[in-house]
């Protein structure tokens, strides 16, 4: 059969790979990645791993023996630099090529670097991948006092495990509310009251002046005391392959696909974090990183390269893990009326669209409410906002 090769050993990589094999795929496969470790899942790193429970082997994606047993041929340490896809060939940074029949481009994204005086000595930590785990996670064991930049889930999930750890914390943002990328008003707003309550220190709508030897300098001159700081800024897709192959970049970077995760040459696809997915109707582009998305993108790449049929759209989903609790958001929240629903300890939050149907569901803790929130948003039924927001209302009736 055809040759296939995948470029990044991440989770979407993977999972693309072990998909391929599911769907029937007799061809080579070849999971090309630079780094050292075996494909691993991420949201351990800033988890588990960052408190010093688990182990990366326990965040891989493979079981042990699954990619030998599969037939995928894994080639660590090893980067792409060039990729030539009149010649369907790529150049290898370490010397010599390889030639694909297919490819799919799993590259992920890198956290975005900050631009400040005093930031360039390496005084600054993010966190993306494995190795920078293993220097934050001693880094945050020795700190008294942790200064997050960015009020991201990446940031929060620090600061949570900062205070964890018996730390100080501060987070920095400069919006007047934090998640902005992934919440409404609302629950943004509580989420900042349940941080607080946790006593994390926030700066919302503070910009930085400059990290100082002791901290980091805001911009109307406080100065946010730390021995260890972090900047949780978001991500940069790494479509540079793609970039220099003339493939199509979506307008904030990543790569474009349509709805099979197929690139503009019918040879390549792309997957993950990467990817950015046009709706060919719309014209809209989005780009989302998430563990589900890699595992959704990855298993219509394979049903594509192997001609089968695609299954329905899942509802997005995503979680966190933030001050005890667990932050999860089923659909899209799109802007519109919120309705709040408190049942027991932590409320929930409905994102309605103009036509009152449940666009997006955001819960703190309670995964039955999710559950059925997932199941109004499948419906598309409009609801009564009233009878949604009234905890004597049976959410799994309210269709009727
Ligand atoms: P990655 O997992 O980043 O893998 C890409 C791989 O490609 C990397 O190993 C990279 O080194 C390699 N690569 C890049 N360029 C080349 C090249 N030229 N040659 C060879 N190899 C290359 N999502 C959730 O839904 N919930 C969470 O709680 C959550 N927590 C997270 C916590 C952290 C700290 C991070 C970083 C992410 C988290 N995510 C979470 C997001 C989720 O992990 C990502 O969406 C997912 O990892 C994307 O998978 P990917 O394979 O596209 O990218």
């Amino acid at each position: 059969g055809p040759r296939l090769v995948i470029i990044g050993a991440g989770q979407a990589g993977a999972e693309t790979a072990r998909a391929l094999r599911a769907e029937g795929f007799a061809g080579p496969v070849t999971l090309i990645g630079e780094e050292a470790h075996p494909p691993y899942e991420r949201p351990p790193l800033s988890k588990d791993l960052l408190l010093g429970r688990g182990r990366l082997e326990d965040a891989h994606v493979f079981e042990p023996g699954e990619a030998e047993r599969l037939g995928i041929e894994m080639r660590l340490d090893t980067r792409v630099a060039a990729l030539d896809p009149a010649a369907r060939r790529l150049d290898l940074a370490q010397g010599g090529v390889l030639d694909y029949d297919l490819l799919v481009l799993a590259t992920g994204a890198a956290a975005r670097r900050i631009a400040l005086p005093g930031a360039a000595a390496g005084q600054v930590h993010y966190l993306r991948d494995a190795a920078d785990a293993a220097r934050l996670a001693p880094a945050l064991a020795a700190a008294s006092r942790v200064a997050v930049i960015g009020g991201g889930f990446i940031g929060l999930e620090i600061a949570s495990a900062a205070r964890a750890l018996g730390k100080a914390a501060a987070v920095i943002e400069a919006q007047d509310r934090l998640l902005t990328r992934l919440l409404p008003q609302e629950p943004g707003t509580f989420l900042a009251w349940v941080a607080q309550q946790n006593d994390v220190a926030l700066h919302l709508g503070a910009g930085v002046a400059a990290i100082a030897p002791d901290g980091v300098r805001l911009s109307d001159g406080t100065l946010v005391e730390a021995d260890l700081i972090l900047a949780g800024i978001g991500a940069v897709p790494n479509d540079a392959l793609a970039r220099q192959a003339g493939l199509p970049l979506g307008t904030a970077g990543g790569i474009l696909v349509n709805a099979q995760n197929r690139t503009a040459d019918p040879a390549i696809y792309a997957v993950g974090d990467v990817a950015v997915q046009l709706d060919e109707v719309t014209g809209a582009q989005a780009r989302s990183e998430s563990w589900q998305n890699a595992r959704l993108s990855a298993a219509r790449a394979a049903r594509a390269v192997t001609g089968h049929a695609q299954e329905a759209p899942e509802t997005l989903w995503f979680w966190s893990d933030l001050f005890g609790g667990t932050l999860q958001i089923a659909g899209t929240p799109a802007p519109g009326q919120v309705t709040i629903r408190r049942d027991g300890a932590a409320p929930a939050f409905f994102c309605l669209d103009a036509q009152d149907r449940v666009a997006a569901c955001i819960d703190f803790g309670d995964p039955e409410l999710l559950r059925l929130g997932r199941r109004l948003i499948a419906s598309g039924q409009p609801v009564d906002p009233a009878r949604l927001a009234d905890p004597e209302t049976d959410l799994s009736l309210i269709e009727d």
